[in-house]
């Protein structure tokens, strides 16, 4: 064991925090490969209040900025708009993850105007200069396990008034046998000047598509991608030292290029350090009487748990 107990805390607290918000786990599909294990049966009444999304969205040492479930919209357009906005105009990368279904609400114009109107206000914002990311995107999954969400997407660019805005950000998700329609779809995407990131989900270890893809993820497995044998087993941790922990817990935010910590919030009130195999390293209650925590606070003591829990 390399560092203190203090030491390692220390470390821990002056990271960058990403911060996940996982708004609801009901969605109005039930995809083979969720590892949310989200679908209509689950209520949408346990969700994150957008009130603590604001309190955490500003908080001092925040990263970059994930809005997902579930599904987000199915919590109301007010809901989708505040979450949105909020998370956005603190400044911080933002990304939406939504299936788009939507597109066939009544007030699916509304929902396109949000992204839309974010779109345009952070057009000139580059975050990350290097990977020329923009300040706010939309992730829609698209191919054979997410429903019909290839027409949904395309869907939605018919509701953009402006279908050539290239300050759009449009990431992908697909499975790794998807590649071929993923990529025709980001061809289609790019001809109406979208800039389009191709993420795509590796199934099979042996998968002869990784070297074409521009980034790539897992499915972890989990929920319901467990249940249905999708994706990988994610390697035991293998935690003995000081050192192996804080690369575990390190290990999701380096693609960034910062010392980073990934908090996922969770729609039951509990706040989770996590690594990229999805660990749960240690976890909490974020409020105390109701009351938000700091998040400096709360980074501590997951740091604490995740010792104690760990190196015990
Ligand atoms: S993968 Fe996404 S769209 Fe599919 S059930 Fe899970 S949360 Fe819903």
């Amino acid at each position: 064991m390399s560092l203190t107990k203090n030491d390692f805390i220390s470390k821990i607290k002056a990271c960058t925090v990403h911060l996940t918000f996982d708004t609801t786990f009901h969605c109005n599909m039930e995809c083979p490969i969720c590892i949310a294990n989200a679908g209509p049966k689950i209520s949408k009444d346990k969700n994150i209040p957008t009130k603590d999304m604001e309190y955490y969205a500003n908080q001092p040492n925040i990263g970059n900025i994930l809005i997902t479930g579930g599904e987000v919209s199915t919590l109301g357009l007010d809901y989708f708009r505040d979450a949105a906005f909020i998370c956005a105009d603190s400044g911080h990368q933002t990304v939406i993850k939504t299936n788009a279904k939507w597109v066939r609400e009544e007030n699916a114009a509304d929902y396109a105007d949000v992204i839309y109107q974010l779109s345009k206000k952070y057009n000139d914002i580059q975050i990350l200069e290097k990977t020329k990311f923009a300040n706010f995107g939309v992730d829609i999954s698209v191919g054979k396990d997410h429903e019909n969400s290839n027409e949904y997407a395309l869907e939605f660019l018919t509701l953009l008034p402006d279908k050539n805005s290239k300050s759009f950000e449009y990431n992908l998700h697909f499975v790794a046998s998807d590649y071929a329609e993923a990529r025709n779809f980001q061809r289609n995407l790019e001809s109406y000047g979208m800039r389009v990131n191709l993420k795509g989900y590796i199934v099979s270890p042996g998968c002869n598509v990784f070297g074409k893809i521009t980034q790539l993820e897992r499915i972890i497995k989990l929920g319901r991608a467990r249940i249905n044998n999708i994706g990988e087993t994610p390697a035991p941790l293998a935690i003995k030292t000081t050192d192996d922990l804080l690369n575990q817990i390190m290990d999701r935010g380096r693609d960034t290029g910062k010392e980073s910590v990934c908090l996922d919030f969770y729609p039951n009130g509990f706040v989770y350090l996590i690594d990229c195999d999805m660990n749960f390293l240690a976890g909490m209650r974020y409020k105390e009487n109701n009351v938000p925590m700091d998040l400096e606070q709360i980074v501590i003591r997951l740091a604490e748990n995740a010792y104690a829990k760990h190196l015990r």
